[in-house]
């Protein structure tokens, strides 16, 4: 049988005419990689299978969600029993109730918690929060962290060493990013300068405490500790953005590995068990600044709804009791082991940060710090090596500069198929 992915070719090309660019969120497009993304029927534990009828190795789990794998029973159990009862009642429902309490009693500093529909609501509302809180504007954020398509943070470095961020999309206002300051990750010296400069002006800096949105970097614990110092220091808040690490790098997010309370943690994610679910939470003297208990407004006509929040608990439930994060950890330590080996067997300059079940394999021979290191990838030996996996069956993220995902569906026997594959890759990259 040869390889073909002719229908999803045809299917995409339909879909680019009625969808801006066939996709409903850029990453999918294959813009970094080239070619024709693959249009997905149905995903199973470790697999999905596209419409062509190939199967592939999922390494994404949707970007994220499907720690479990796809269809997990308990969560699809309790999808269905929720939607038996109804999809949205506009009123306040117990499932809601149990889903914070789930949160609450995973995340170390999270003591009140809103439900929202996606990672962006989240991180848009935290910043509010911490706007309103601190009665202050500036926020700092870090260069190559991604926080969602929020206005305020679509935003990359102006010139100078301490100049405000510049709009980093079109139909973004200058007003609005006019006073997000952007950092170097991993750099406290900076970190010191601008709050030295500006600290009482700012409300809040927000960071992934794992980027997974520049590929994985893992953050210095010299890092941290300033992280935590400026704040202490200056009244400013310190907000966890942990849609993608909450509930994959530790049950109770990269916060709980490391040891650090944060002021607010964003959520999103894992925590919908492949529905819409976003959440944002923190101290509650904060968290009491939101409407109606205080005058911060945010709301949401579907937030908090049944079939997702059922979801969402099945997933959080499943994962406090199998705990299946010791298990991931060695199964991916396995994987990029082997990755790296084989990399380093084919003459291919690489490194493979891993935290949990995260992994990058970056073709970039330094350790990938900061965005400015990890730009310096060959992205072309990437787009290569990811479309040899494809062909192979294995489904990686389509750009150097995303996480990739085991599950606790992969078996040891996708980990090998995943490493025969990679070998063939590794060959076709160093030979090109
Ligand atoms: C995915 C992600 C977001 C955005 O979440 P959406 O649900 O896509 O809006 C925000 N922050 C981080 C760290 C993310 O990984």
């Amino acid at each position: 049988m040869t390889f073909t992915q002719r229908q999803s070719q045809e299917h995409f090309l339909r879909a680019q005419k009625s969808i801006p660019g066939g996709v409903n969120s850029p990453a999918r497009a294959f813009g970094a990689v080239g070619g024709s993304p693959v249009v997905m029927d149905r995903a199973d534990g470790a697999y999905l299978f596209d419409i062509d009828g190939n199967r592939y190795i999922d390494y994404i789990g949707s970007w994220g969600p499907h720690i479990l794998g796809h269809r997990h029973p308990a969560v699809i159990d309790a999808i269905h029993a929720a939607l038996a009862k109804g999809t949205s009642f506009g009123a306040p429902c117990e499932l809601e109730t149990q889903l914070a309490e789930l949160v609450i009693d995973a995340v170390p500093s999270i003591e009140r918690v809103r439900m929202v529909n996606s990672g962006t609501e989240a991180t848009m509302s935290a910043i509010r929060v911490a706007r309103g809180f601190t009665g202050r504007n500036v926020l700092v954020k870090f260069a190559g962290c991604y926080h969602g398509h929020v206005d305020s943070l679509l935003v990359k470095a102006g010139s100078g060493a301490l100049t405000l961020g510049t709009p980093s999309s079109p139909g973004v206002p200058p007003g609005c990013t006019a006073d997000t300051i952007v950092l170097e990750y991993n750099d406290p010296q900076r970190l010191d300068e601008a709050f030295t400069a500006r600290g009482k002006e700012i409300a809040a800096i927000i960071l992934e405490p794992v980027v997974g949105n520049m590929g994985v970097v893992i953050p210095t614990p010299e890092f941290l500790k300033a992280l935590q110092n400026v704040c202490q220091k200056y009244g400013s808040l310190l907000i966890f953005d942990e849609v993608m690490t909450g509930f994959r790098v530790a049950y109770g997010g990269a916060q709980a590995r490391f040891g650090i309370r944060p002021d607010l943690t964003t959520l999103g994610k894992i925590i919908g068990g492949g529905l819409p679910v976003g959440a944002y939470g923190g101290r509650a003297d904060i968290m009491n600044v939101v409407s109606p208990v205080g005058p911060v407004y945010q709301a949401g006509t579907l937030s908090g709804n049944p079939v997702a929040m059922a979801s969402g608990i099945a997933t959080l439930t499943r994962l406090k009791e199998s705990n299946p994060y010791p298990q991931l950890e060695s199964m991916t330590k396995l994987l990029v082991t082997g990755l790296s080996k084989l990399a380093t067997d084919a003459g291919i300059p690489h490194t493979i940060p891993q935290v949990g079940s995260m992994f990058t394999l970056f073709f970039n021979p330094s350790v990938v710090t900061n965005l400015e290191v990890a730009s310096k990838s060959d992205t072309k030996a990437f787009a290569r090596y990811f479309h040899a996996m494809l062909e192979r069956g294995i489904y990686l993220a389509c750009s150097q500069f995303e996480a990739n995902f085991v599950s606790a569906a992969h078996t040891d026997a996708d980990l090998n198929a995943t490493l025969n594959a990679a070998k063939q890759a590794f060959k076709i990259v160093a030979a090109a």
